[in-house]
């Protein structure tokens, strides 16, 4: 299978999804996770039009950064140590793994120290896995007034990793679960905050993340093929 080809299925069973709601294919960022691709599959996704790639190691992403010269809108998606963010602060588009209150408190920092800002994504832990990073869900109000004080970062949004099921449809409380969420405090007014993405759904489950409201996925295996460890 081609990465076009991946591609095209992929927008196509985007599309069937977005059967049962109400927004269509121009609604949904699909993020090309590229971790542990190289740099000519990144080209490769690219010239079929992706403009949206995600990466959690920051020594990986900043090899790839080093090496393409393209418009390419870089999103963290891993976890990230407050030792590294002085290497992608200015680097990326959308941190969508800030998973702590001082992990915000060190992009802050670096943002005012060089004065720009900075869009986030709350890492959410749904299911409370204790293998995933994330704010559980009763933290998010206190976390969110917490985070919101700080003004070089603007919370855009929820991103959540579901445990791994055989059966998608097995995340599907969990998609639903953080999208009641999202609406919520869509409906509240913080300062710095406007919810305006929500990122989940991976290879095994975007189809439906999105029944249930996701408007980011993050694609890897599906565009790419297996990865090798
Ligand atoms: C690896 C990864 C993905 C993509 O996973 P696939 O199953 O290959 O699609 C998405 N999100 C995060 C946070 C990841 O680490």
């Amino acid at each position: 299978m081609t990465i076009e080809k991946n591609i095209e299925d992929i927008k196509n069973k985007i599309r069937k999804s977005l059967k049962k709601t109400e927004r269509s294919i121009n609604d949904i960022t699909i993020i090309a996770v590229s971790k542990n691709f190289d740099v000519e599959k990144i080209i490769e996704a690219y010239n079929c039009g992706l403009r949206d790639f995600g990466e959690n190691r920051v020594q990986e992403f900043l090899e790839k950064y080093e090496k393409i010269d393209k418009e390419i809108n870089w999103h963290m998606i891993g976890h990230l140590q407050r030792n590294k963010v002085k290497y992608i602060y200015d680097k990326v588009k959308l941190i969508q793994s800030v998973d702590s209150i001082r992990l915000a408190k060190r992009i802050d920092k670096y943002c005012r120290d060089n004065n720009m800002s900075m869009n986030i994504l709350l890492e959410v832990n749904v299911a409370e896995d204790d293998s995933k990073f994330g704010f559980k869900i009763q933290e998010l109000e206190e976390s969110i007034k917490r985070i919101s004080q700080f003004k070089t970062l603007n919370i855009k949004g929820f991103m959540t990793v579901a445990p791994y099921f055989d059966n998608p449809e097995d995340a599907r409380p969990i998609f639903k679960e953080l999208k009641n969420n999202f609406d919520k405090y869509s409906n509240i007014e913080y300062d710095n905050v406007s919810m305006e993405f929500l990122s989940m759904g991976m290879s095994n489950d975007y189809h439906v993340a999105i029944e249930e409201g996701a408007n980011i996925v993050r694609i890897g295996t599906d565009i790419f093929g297996e990865r090798n460890y």
